[in-house]
C-alpha cells in the first residue's frame, strides 16, 4: 500500500501518489563535455532510466545544460551545491529539475526563495536533497558515535556506556536534524505556493537513511526520492540499496529511486528495476530465473544464464525467462516462465508459454532462447534481441556432468543414472 502523497512532475514524468515509482540515475562525465554526457544519458535511456541528473560544479557546466537537454529524451536534473547562481543559470538553460542541498546552499532562505520562484515561473521541479554528510557538525557527531563514554562511580568502579546505545542516540539525533532541515525547506516552498518538489534524506548508513525517511513520511505528504548515498561498488551498493529500499517500499514509502553504485551509471538501472520487480511495484523488463548450478549440472548454466541476461538487458516488455541446469527443477521452472531452457546432458529443452518447443544441442542454446523470447516481443524489441539465426554464436563451454567427472583426478566417470 503506497503512502498517500502529493503528486509532482519532472518534465513528463509524474512522481508520487499513484504514479509508478520512477527510476533515475546520475552521469559520471564532466557535464561541460556535452558529447560524452549526452552519449551516457542515451545509454541510460536504452536500459530504462527515466530521469537523468548531472553535476553542475561550475558555470561552464551550467551553460552546457541547454545543449544536453535538446539532445536527450528523458528529463534532465541539475545537481547544485553551494552556489545559487548555478541554479539560476540551469533554470535559464531549461532543465526539468533543480536539486539543491539544504546542508550547503549559500544564502539559505534568500537563495532558496529566488530559486523556487524561478522554478515556479517556468514549471520546473525541485528536489530538497538532504544528505547526512552535509549537515553541520556531522563529523564531530560521527566521531562521538564511535566513542565509548567511561564514568568513575563513587565506589571507585568504572561504568562504561554501551556503544550500541550511543549509536542509537546519535542516530536519533542525526535523523531528526535531517528531517527538521527538510521540513524547514518544505515550509519555505509551501509559503511561496510552490509545490512541485520532492525530498530526499540520504545517508551512506542504511539504518540512518531508513529512520530518516520513516520519520519524514510520518510528518509530511511530500513525495520521497529514495537513495542510499555512497553505497559502494556492485555487491555492497546493490545490497545496501536493496535492503534500505525494501524496508521503505514495503511500508509504502518512496516515489522515485536511485541506486548509487561505484560503477557505470547504466549498471544502476537493472538493479533498480530488479528491486522494484521483486516487490511487484514495477513489471518492466525481464524477470530472470536461473538456477545457481550444483553438482548435478549438465550444461554450462553460469555462462549461458549470464549471456542470456546480458542480451535481454534492453527489453522493456514484461517477460519471464528461465535458464535451468538439469532435470531436477529445470522443467518445472521453465514451464512456468514465458520462455525456459531446461538443461540435460549437453542438450536442452526449450519451453514457450508452458509448452515444449524443441530440444537443441548446447551450441544452439543462446540462439534458441533468444528466438523464442523475440517471438513474444513487439517488433522493435524483437529485432534487438534476435537479429537472426547463426549471428549469435555459441556461449557455452559444452559441459556435461559426465565430461566434468573425467577432468577429476580420481576420474570417476560413472554416474548413478548409468
Ligand atoms: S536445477 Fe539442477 S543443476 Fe540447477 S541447482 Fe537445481 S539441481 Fe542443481
Amino acid at each position: 500500500m503506497r503512502r498517500i502523497t502529493r503528486q509532482m512532475h519532472v518534465g513528463n514524468v509524474k512522481i508520487g501518489s499513484d504514479a509508478p515509482i520512477a527510476v533515475q540515475s546520475m552521469t559520471t562525465t564532466y557535464t561541460r563535455d556535452i558529447d560524452s554526457t549526452v552519449a551516457q544519458i542515451k545509454r541510460l535511456e536504452d536500459v530504462g532510466c527515466e530521469i537523468a541528473r548531472v553535476a553542475v560544479p561550475e558555470v561552464a557546466d551550467a551553460e552546457a545544460l541547454g545543449a544536453i537537454k535538446r539532445q536527450i529524451k528523458i528529463p534532465l536534473v541539475a545537481d547544485i551545491h553551494y552556489d545559487p547562481k548555478l541554479a539560476m543559470i540551469a533554470i535559464e538553460q531549461g532543465v526539468d529539475k533543480i536539486r539543491i542541498n539544504p546542508g550547503n546552499l549559500n544564502g539559505q532562505r534568500t537563495a532558496f526563495d529566488q530559486i523556487a520562484k524561478a522554478c515556479m515561473e517556468r514549471d520546473i521541479a525541485m528536489r530538497i536533497g538532504v544528505n547526512s554528510g552535509s549537515l553541520d557538525a556531522l563529523h564531530q557527531r560521527e566521531a562521538e558515535m564511535r566513542k565509548v563514554q567511561v564514568r568513575l562511580l563513587e565506589d571507585g568502579t568504572l561504568e562504561k556506556s554501551d556503544p550500541a546505545d550511543e549509536r542509537r542516540r546519535e542516530r536519533d539525533d542525526l535523523t531528526m536534524r535531517m528531517v527538521a532541515k527538510a521540513l524547514e525547506y518544505c515550509t519555505w516552498a509551501d509559503e511561496l505556493g510552490y509545490y512541485n518538489y520532492d525530498v530526499s534524506l540520504k545517508s551512506s548508513n542504511v539504518l540512518t537513511a531508513v529512520q530518516a525517511y520513516r520519520a519524514f513520511a510520518a510528518r509530511s505528504d511530500v513525495p520521497l526520492h529514495l537513495g542510499i548515498t555512497e553505497a559502494g561498488t556492485h555487491v555492497t551498493g546493490a545490497v545496501k540499496s536493496a535492503v534500505g529500499f525494501a524496508l521503505l517500499l514495503s511500508e509504502g514509502i518512496g516515489d522515485t529511486i536511485r541506486v548509487s553504485l561505484t560503477a557505470e551509471p547504466e549498471e544502476e538501472i537493472p538493479v533498480a528495476y530488479e528491486i522494484l520487480r521483486s516487490l511487484e511495484l514495477r513489471s518492466r523488463g525481464v524477470t530472470f530465473v536461473s538456477c545457481p548450478s550444483c553438482g548435478r549440472v549438465e550444461i554450462d548454466v553460469m555462462r549461458v544464464a549470464n549471456e542470456v541476461e546480458k542480451r535481454l538487458a534492453k527489453v522493456q516488455t514484461p517477460i519471464q525467462v528461465a535458464v535451468m541446469g538439469c532435470v531436477v527443477n529445470g522443467p518445472g521452472e521453465s514451464r512456468d516462465a514465458d520462455v525456459g531452457l531446461a538443461g540435460g546432458r549437453g542438450k536442452g529443452v526449450i519451453f514457450r508459454k508452458g509448452e515444449v518447443v524443441k530440444t537443441v544441442p548446447e551450441s544452439e542454446f543462446l540462439d534458441a532462447v533468444l528466438q523464442e523470447v523475440a517471438s513474444l516481443l513487439p517488433e522493435a524489441e524483437a529485432k534487438i534481441v534476435y537479429p537472426g539465426t547463426g549471428e549469435l554464436g555459441a556461449v557455452s563451454g559444452g559441459r556435461t556432468r559426465k565430461e566434468g567427472y573425467k577432468s577429476l583426478p580420481m576420474a570417476t566417470a560413472a554416474t548413478s543414472e548409468e
